[in-house]
């Protein structure tokens, strides 16, 4: 299948993906038959799903959400996916836990109670890029890819390998050459192809958009890149969860990472969602953008009171967030002063230390894109800025396991002689 990277009217593929009715650019509202396009033929604005969920009657689809099973496709009903996903083999992500954090909101000055962290390393390849990758490969399937692929700063090669693997398709992914050794490992260890590239993100990123138009990467799905707008509909999925495990609330207050921004995107547009089916009831909220400084394009913006992000060059620890060129930095922009919230970064030594503190209080390693958000939200909780007597939930989108280098040096806290004088004499008896 060729594979067009601008969308026509006239020859995309007509597929059945349940409510999804079209794609509409998010510019100028342009609509399109779904199919593996992802720019607008008119604009060359982005293309997202627009669904069609007139026929939902509120009740019976909070009762059918609730008897679905304990991973995203509870959902399916809200996401662009055909009737019969559930029986194809996939790795069912999603339903992590939400963990109310009490000993975290006491260090912060939180309200008891108030605090929570949505646990998105406990997903198959432990990060949150298995929801986005779940619904690329249904598209994939839907539109006969027989290839799946990515531009990646290093989990989303793991989860599209692994998704890969589960689904019997060949993999090929691309990632900078100079990632964290846990990531790389993951990115391999499911058997595709993995190619580093000598560049950062960015660059990666500009070779995969080369290889989408040329007959090298033909019918090839890349899961970020020519799925996109599939792809993008998996994160909605942490909106949906957070709220039913909050007893169908809206929490009041989100800290959410950035990279491309598609994920803050995508929560609010499933807070939306949640709102005008009526499975919510309508009050706002506010969403939080976390950056790391040394790839802050969209907090540096935000601060500037600025429209447009202006690219950097980044230079963190916090790997898979730096994108220096995020994609979806207006949209980031816009939902951040619409809802009232605010877009922050912090420092790589601030991350450091925010990850500690989430595992001491909580018992949760995050990967330093969570030591963005926990640093973010203690920041922004000292500024004033973050309400402490509000619901507020801040994801942890990976595992600690995989930025191991970020906390190097921490270890023993003694070593002995396997004697009780000698552990008397290290001043550890009770
Ligand atoms: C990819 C990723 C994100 C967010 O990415 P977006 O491009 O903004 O959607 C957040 N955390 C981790 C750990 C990631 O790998
Ligand atoms: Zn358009």
């Amino acid at each position: 299948m060729a594979v067009q990277t601008v969308a026509t009217s006239t020859d995309t593929p007509s597929v059945d993906l349940g409510p999804a009715a079209a794609l509409s650019c998010r510019e100028c509202g342009h609509r399109v038959p779904l199919g593996p396009v992802f720019a607008c033929e008119e604009c060359f604005g982005p293309l997202e799903i627009a669904y069609d969920f007139s026929g939902y009657d509120t009740e019976e689809l909070r009762k059918r959400i609730e008897a679905g099973p304990a991973n995203i496709w509870r959902y399916a009903p809200l996401l662009p996916v055909p009737a019969d996903v559930a029986g194809k083999p996939n790795l069912n992500p999603g339903w992590t836990k939400l963990v109310q954090a009490d000993h975290l909101a006491a260090e912060l000055g939180v309200d008891a109670g108030r605090l929570f962290v949505k646990d998105d390393s406990g997903n198959p390849t432990h990060s949150f890029k298995d929801r986005v990758v779940a619904q690329a490969l249904e598209a994939a399937r839907a539109f006969g890819f027989t290839t799946l692929s990515c531009s990646s700063t290093g989990n989303l090669a793991g989860a599209v390998g692994a998704a890969a693997a589960r689904a019997g398709l060949r993999s090929c992914v691309f990632i900078p050459h100079d990632l964290e050794q846990g990531k790389v490992v993951m990115a391999a260890i499911y058997g595709g192809e993995l190619v580093g590239i000598e560049g950062n993100y960015d660059d990666v990123n500009r070779f995969c958009s080369e290889l989408i138009g040329d007959p090298a990467g033909e019918g090839w799905g890349f899961v970020n890149v020519n799925l996109r707008p599939y792809y993008a509909e998996g994160s909605k999925t942490l909106a949906y969860e957070i709220c039913e495990q909050l007893g169908w609330r809206l929490p009041d207050q989100i800290v959410v990472p950035i990279a491309s921004g598609s994920q803050l995107t995508k929560v609010d547009k499933g807070l939306r969602e949640l709102i005008a089916l009526g499975l919510v009831e309508d009050k706002p909220y506010k969403i939080f953008g976390a950056q790391a400084e040394g790839c802050s394009p969209v907090s540096t913006a935000f601060k500037a009171g600025h429209d447009v992000v202006r690219p950097q060059k980044p230079d963190t620890i916090a790997k898979s967030l730096a994108i220096g060129n995020p994609a979806d930095g207006p949209y980031v922009l816009d939902i951040a002063r619409r809802t009232g919230g605010a877009v922050e970064d912090v420092t790589d030594a601030q991350i450091v230390d925010a990850i500690k503190l989430l595992a001491r209080t909580e018992g949760i390693f995050a990967e330093t894109a969570g030591g963005v958000t926990v640093g973010v939200t203690k920041k922004l909780i000292e500024a004033g800025v973050l309400d402490p007597a509000k619901t507020t939930v801040v994801l942890n989108t990976g595992d600690g396991l995989k930025t191991l280098d970020a906390v190097a040096g921490t270890g023993l806290t003694a070593t002995i002689r396997p004697t009780l004088d000698s552990f008397r004499e290290a001043g550890l008896a009770s």
